[in-house]
């Protein structure tokens, strides 16, 4: 087995193509030498030689210490110098470098081959002492850190009393002897922290930073980071070592990192910070202030200290140079790490540099504009769930914040208002104009009007898929849950965290990106729709099979979802129509008559208020599809729960709060989830689904008389199990809509459907879709139902389930493919046959996940649904589930 890569001088053994073998950095610095650039020689050890490591105990390919060694003789040949011998010592650094780019790896060591005899050496060399004492007592720090684990403070402390005795500021002020003086101190407390002395022989120090690398591959901070990013540790890391060249010779040297193009606006410029006469990280470790490359950026920031550009023009040049040929290599922005030895510019890597979603959209559409890519290609390169950080207004990142607390980011954007505690107070103050976040322990449906009012919303408990936390992503409300540090005190009016406490009233920010809870107002950034953003989205849609409708209810998220080009909706859930503060009245009236006649009493009085929904969702949608569901959640939903409400609301209704309890007693459930719901409703109390069919018919035939467009509204039957169900039901509304066509003259073209969300119907979709004109997959409970896990409830074991491997993902978010996938792909196979041409579809949060749309390309659906604000995201990745 070939163990060991070289490369440098105008080749090298490798490519960009043997990523998985040479792990990033080396496939890169093999790629760059390849292409002629200037590379430091020096070769890379493989990722096989870390599985072999692992495998066998920690020990070695037995040919890999020759291998080394010839390696280390390929350096020799380039440079002249020879590793480890004293009077022309070469110095190398030890790079790890995995597939991925991985923090939680070992850090990078330089100088490496340093000793109290090559230092001297190297000084000679150079002709220059401090240079040479410089590179050592770095070379000591970074390995006695890295390697040997002595704790950068020690030599820190050190260093800081060293200046202070001698009155110096900066570290650029010490001398050759200041350095000499501190390398002793630094082998002292290496000494001290290891009870060794400092490695001294070059070959042990290389063998023990090569070991080191290996060995961080299964560090805590790497093995978590694998975790999080689903990367297998038998990827295993790479070791790059390399030749040294030296950014800290003095005033025509210097080291620096540039991006090809901006990397937060995306902007076509070369972007970047260096410093002269420095080493490796220095640039961006914050001790001295980095100066701009261009002087178009030196300028725009009023520094006074040279762009390298006026400092070192013939490397600039050198770098314009090199930086527009790996651009155009590599057909994407770049991120180089670059050192200049004496005016000599030399490559340390280049990647695909990493950037906000803003600059991803400019710059995939600037390279396809510019020929680069193809339109195709653009558009497969934007992640569709970065496009959330660009449509919702977001907190200046360059503003001052006072974090409160920091808890789930439950659902994206950042909104700042009064603190209210009650959705009755968010309601009020919005009627004033008002803005408000709501802070609630946790919230219910009853809240949804609340959370309508509100900018955004912090609950203390829960998590990523609560009730506040998926009703918020589909409004498109920004929110932060399960802050569990704050403390809600309803009676008092105040929330407590961390000794501050914040009465209603005060302003609140919540940033529902990163979870930050900040105090007081901070300044935000609108979202931009336009421009690139625009471009692409056409793009996309061009390529895009599937068509992308929303869930939505109320006329705002009916407008915002035609904003974001929604082509209909998929969803309109009737039930959150019932909890406003008037109808509510009427919906418990209905529930409490004790026959038919007192129910439809009651109905009567709903029906106005809900045809006035379907006018106006008929008339925003002007002709795209619009689907709406019957009621479907059970009833004990809209009674009250607490005595005082309890008391309030049988006084508004006129009966005895005994009645009122024994009512709610007898609709309670044990586990309403699988209870009197959905279809089960319009069998028992066909007059719902009457009145609501009514109401749709009566919105349609008006809105089609005032407008002469063509409605043809979509009726979805919930929580079907048997197609005797829907006929029943299907049978009900298609009279209801030859009474409305006789009474309003107008004969209405619609369709009555089933909501896909139990197994047995998946199962028998093939009867069902006798009756059936179109399925939905209501992939919400049919994940529920097909797993046997109360969504509600999956908080306390699932994520040991995904973190133990036996669930690949939340099946919450993605859809679980072997199990609800098999089912959705079953029925919408029979359902075909049954009916050729049926119309198919998806709701619910599924509809706006990725991957899940990529299953609904495969699996041949008609369209996906999904929160307003997530339908661009769907745009895209259906797009790219197309190409
Ligand atoms: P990271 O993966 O953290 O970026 P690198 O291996 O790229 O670590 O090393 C960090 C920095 O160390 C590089 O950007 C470069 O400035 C410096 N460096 C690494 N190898 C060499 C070398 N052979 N000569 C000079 N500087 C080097
Ligand atoms: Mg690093
Ligand atoms: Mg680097």
């Amino acid at each position: 087995t070939k163990w060991v890569y070289t490369f440098g001088d105008g080749q090298a053994e490798g490519s960009s193509g043997l990523r998985n073998l040479l792990g990033g950095k080396g496939a890169n610095l093999a790629e760059m030498a390849n292409l002629g650039l200037p590379v430091p020689p020096g070769f890379t050890i493989t990722t096989d030689v870390c599985t072999y490591y692992y495998d066998n105990g920690h020990a070695y390919p037995p040919d890999l210490e020759k291998a080394v060694e010839d390696a280390l003789a390929y350096i020799s040949r380039q440079t002249g110098n020879v590793f480890g011998d004293p009077a022309k010592p070469q110095l190398v650094s030890v790079r790890s470098g995995a597939r991925a780019s991985m923090p939680g790896m070992m850090d990078t060591v330089l100088n490496l081959g340093l000793n109290d005899e090559t230092v001297v050496a190297v000084a000679k060399a150079a002709g220059d002492e401090r240079f040479a004492w410089d590179s050592y007592r770095r070379f000591i720090n970074m390995y006695g850190n890295v390697v040997l684990d002595v704790a950068h403070h020690h030599f820190e402390e050190v260093l800081e009393i060293y200046k202070e005795r001698k009155g110096i500021e900066l570290d650029t002020e010490l001398s050759a002897a200041d350095w000499q003086e501190l390398v002793k101190q630094y082998k002292a407390i290496v000494e001290q922290e290891t009870g060794k002395p400092f490695p001294q022989d070059p070959k042990e120090q290389l063998w023990g930073a090569i070991g080191a690398v290996f060995g961080s591959w299964m560090n805590s901070r790497a093995i978590k980071y694998r975790e999080l990013h689903a990367i297998p540790a038998s990827w295993g890391t790479a070791v790059n070592v390399q030749a040294m060249v030296f950014g800290n010779r003095g005033e025509t040297s210097a080291t620096g990192v540039a991006f090809t193009r901006n990397p937060s606006t995306g902007e076509k410029e070369l972007y970047g910070e260096f410093l002269i006469n420095a080493q490796g990280e220095d640039v961006v470790a914050g001790i001295r202030t980095p100066q701009d490359i261009t002087e178009k950026a030196r300028v725009a920031s009023g520094s006074t200290r040279p762009s390298l550009e006026n400092a070192l023009p013939d490397a600039y040049a050198e770098l314009v140079r090199i930086y527009t040929l790996l651009e155009s290599h590599y057909r994407d922005m770049q991120d180089l790490e670059f050192t200049i030895e004496n005016g000599k510019l030399w490559m340390l890597q280049t990647r695909n540099g990493k950037r906000t979603a803003k600059a991803a959209l400019r710059i995939a559409v600037d390279l396809a504009n510019e020929g680069v890519i193809t339109q195709h290609e653009a558009v497969a390169r934007i992640e569709p769930a970065a496009l959330d950080q660009l449509l919702h207004p977001t907190i200046d990142p360059k503003a001052d914040r006072k974090v409160l607390v920091t808890g789930l980011p439950a659902s994206p954007g950042a909104a700042c208002g009064e603190i209210v505690f009650t959705s009755e107070a968010a309601e009020e103050a919005r009627k004033v104009g008002r803005k408000v976040i709501l802070v609630r322990v946790e919230t219910s449906p009853e809240d949804i009007h609340g959370m309508h009012a509100a900018e955004g919303i912090l609950t203390t408990r829960g998590g990523m898929t609560s009730h506040a936390a998926v009703v918020a992503r589909g409004m498109g409300k920004p929110c932060v849950s399960g802050a569990g540090s704050v403390r809600v005190d309803y009676a008092a009016g105040t929330l407590t965290s961390g000794g501050v406490t914040l009465k209603a009233g005060d302003i609140l920010t919540v940033d529902g990106g990163t979870g930050q809870v900040i105090v007081g107002e901070v300044k935000m950034l609108e979202p931009e729709l336009s421009g690139e953003f625009a471009t692409l989205m056409g793009w996309a849609d061009s390529v895009r099979r599937m068509k992308v409708r929303a869930n939505a209810e109320t006329p705002l998220d009916a407008r915002t979802a035609r904003n974001f080009g929604a082509e209909g909706i998929g969803l309109s859930r009737t039930e959150h129509m019932f909890f406003d503060a008037e109808r509510i009245v009427a919906v418990r009236e209905m529930i409490l008559s004790d026959d038919e006649k007192g129910r439809r009493a009651a109905l009567a009085k709903l029906l106005p208020m809900q045809r006035q929904d379907f006018v106006e969702l008929f008339t925003i949608m002007q002709g795209l599809p619009v689907t709406i569901r019957l009621l479907d959640p059970p009833l004990h939903e809209f009674l009250p729960h607490s005595e005082a409400e309890i008391a309030e609301v049988a006084q508004a209704l006129g009966v005895s709060a005994d009645k009122l309890k024994a009512r709610a007693h007898a609709l309670h459930e044990f586990n309403p989830m699988l209870g009197f719901r959905g279809v089960r409703l319009a069998i028992v109390y066909p007059e719902i689904a009457e009145m609501q069919a009514r109401a749709i018919f009566e919105a349609a035939s008006q809105v089609a008389k005032e407008t002469g467009e063509t409605i043809k509204p979509e009726i979805m039957v919930p929580l079907v199990m048997t197609s005797a169900e829907l006929d029943l039901t299907k049978a009900r509304i298609d009279a209801v809509a030859k009474e409305v066509a006789q009474e309003t003259g107008v004969t209405l073209d619609y369709y009555v459907g089933t909501m896909i969300e139990l197994p047995r119907a998946a199962l028998r979709a093939g009867d069902i879709a006798k009756t059936a004109e179109f399925f939905s997959f209501g992939t919400n409970d049919l994940t529920q139902t097909t797993l046997g896990i109360s969504r509600d409830d999956a908080s306390t074991f699932l994520g040991d389930y995904v973190a133990k491997g036996i669930l690949a993902t939340d099946p919450f978010v993605t859809i679980d493919r072997e199990g609800v996938g098999e089912l959705v792909a079953l029925a919408a196979r029979n359902g075909r046959e049954a009916r050729p041409g049926i119309k198919l579809g998806i709701c619910g949060e599924h509809g706006g996940d990725p991957a899940t749309i990529a299953f609904c390309e495969e699996t041949g659906l008609d369209y996906v649904s999904c929160s307003p604000y997530r339908v661009p995201i769907a745009r895209l990745a259906a797009a790219q589930a197309a190409l």
